[in-house]
């Protein structure tokens, strides 16, 4: 049997917490491990903080256009960022999408300690800790397309736990 689930919500820094809660929630059910829900979680943060932070350049306009007014200054949009989960028996695929700028070099944005945003003191060790931490990884992105980001866990693949008794 097929599981799925899709969460929508702003490019805010805010609603990072809320993704990877919501995420851990939706696989609780199958008793991962704290390793497998620190893993999962830790993942799904680079990724989304990724979205809000490059894709949509923390708010610098790469939202939608129509962002609301304040005091006749056109504020821009956030943007959306999605995140779509799968679960299939115990095999549990994510997606974090956004619609943000893209990256022309995703091979390279790949590479540990590479980073866009050194002022940003920014280490470039995101797509290395998904990529540590999950079981698979695939990015897709291009300049002003945005980009959709998979990965793939198996759940409860640990051991058992040796009982001194
Ligand atoms: P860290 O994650 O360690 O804080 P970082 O975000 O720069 O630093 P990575 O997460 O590995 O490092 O990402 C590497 C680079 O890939 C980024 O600096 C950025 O240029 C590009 N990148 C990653 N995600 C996106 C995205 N959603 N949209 C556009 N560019 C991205
Ligand atoms: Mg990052």
């Amino acid at each position: 049997m097929r599981n799925e689930m899709e969460i929508i919500f702003d490019a805010l820094s805010d609603n990072e917490g809320f993704a990877r809660v919501a995420v851990a929630a939706f696989i609780a059910h199958l008793n991962p491990t704290l390793e497998e829900m620190a893993d999962i979680k830790t993942a799904v943060s680079e990724a989304v903080t990724n979205s809000i932070i490059h894709g949509y350049e923390n708010l610098q306009g790469y939202g939608r256009p129509g962002g609301e007014e304040d005091n006749g200054i056109h504020k821009p949009n956030p943007g959306k960022v999605r995140v779509c989960c799968a679960l299939e028996k115990n095999i549990l695929y994510i997606e974090v999408i956004d619609s943000g700028k893209g990256s022309q070099d995703v091979e390279r944005a790949m590479e540990p300690l590479y980073t866009s945003k050194p002022e940003l003191e920014r280490s470039g060790m995101g797509f290395a800790f998904m990529e540590a931490f999950m079981d698979d990884l695939e990015v897709e992105s291009a300049p002003g397309q945005g980009t959709k980001v998979r990965m793939i866990k198996k759940i409860g693949v640990g051991g058992w736990i040796e009982h001194q008794c």
